[in-house]
């Protein structure tokens, strides 16, 4: 019998959920952007997945390691508790091609927007891609969303108003001020879509 496949969200990180800090390293400094916790919490009502994708080259750059980002991650999951908000997953590419650490420089195909991450978390948690979003701000996210045929939701915080303006608007399916709106604008379509 084959498994039943679900919709889910995967959600961008840096500008999208949190403020953008440039390699961010210091579980202290993150900063929950205005709508990002609110919109989550849209999403787990709705009991649709939840799953953050998110480029980290700082591991490649050798300006972080590892554990900083699972720290970070740690810190971000407990600050959306706090809201009544979680995610049920978070996928990280460490790489970069030009690394300076051997260790993760790779043309990996998890960087985004390589699909690789999308297709690891499909499969460990039963997810229909080509049902699903992927919400973000930057080029590489709605790049993302067409490469693995999920539809491409663009936020206006973090690089959003500058992607939005240089980016074809025939890639992207629709944009929102912040993530609450685009959680609403999915719930509906999900609803829509049975
Ligand atoms: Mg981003
Ligand atoms: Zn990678």
């Amino acid at each position: 019998m084959q498994k039943h496949l679900k919709k889910a969200v995967f959600l961008d990180r840096d500008g999208t959920i949190i403020v953008d800090a440039h390699f961010l390293d210091d579980p202290e400094r993150i900063e929950i952007l205005p709508g990002a916790a609110e919109g989550i919490k849209l999403l787990n009502k709705a009991g649709i997945p939840v799953i953050i994708l998110t480029n980290q080259s700082g591991v490649a750059r050798g300006y972080f390691g590892r554990e900083v980002v699972e720290s970070i991650h740690d810190k971000l999951c407990e600050m959306l508790a706090e809201h009544g908000a979680r995610v049920d997953a978070i996928y990280y590419c460490p790489h970069h091609p030009e690394g300076e650490v051997e260790e993760y420089r790779s043309d990996c195909r998890c960087r985004k927007p390589g699909p690789g991450m999308a297709e690891d978390a499909a499969r460990e948690h039963s997810i229909d891609i080509r049902k699903s979003f992927v919400v973000g701000d930057m080029a590489s996210d709605m790049e993302l969303a067409r490469n693995i045929g999920s539809k491409a939701l663009l936020v206006r915080t973090g690089e959003g108003l500058a992607t939005e303006r240089e980016i074809d608007n025939a890639n992207i399916d629709a944009v929102f001020d912040t993530l609450s709106g685009a959680a609403e604008y999915i719930i509906r379509d999900m609803k829509k879509g049975v």
